[in-house]
């Protein structure tokens, strides 16, 4: 695996700061070269909960697909 660089500083050590986009109540995370700051991506924390609501989503979907197949089958 290639290590990642920093364009700003040619640092190799990133870390994962909490920030509030201006005029919004929600925290992102963001990755920032832990030298100089520069941020080199965004990170919703969010997506792990909605993706477990879709999980529990498509699981009743599938319950129910189940239970019209058995229906049309008796
Ligand atoms: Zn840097």
């Amino acid at each position: 695996m290639t290590v990642s660089t920093c364009v700003k500083c040619g640092g190799h050590s990133f870390e994962v700061a909490l920030f509030t986009p201006l005029g919004r109540s929600y925290k992102l995370s963001m990755v920032q070269c832990s030298s100089c700051g520069v941020p080199v991506g965004v990170l919703d924390p969010s997506v792990q909960a909605r993706l477990e609501a879709l999980k529990t989503q498509i699981a009743a979907i599938d319950e129910r697909m189940t239970r019209i197949a058995r229906a049309l089958a008796g």
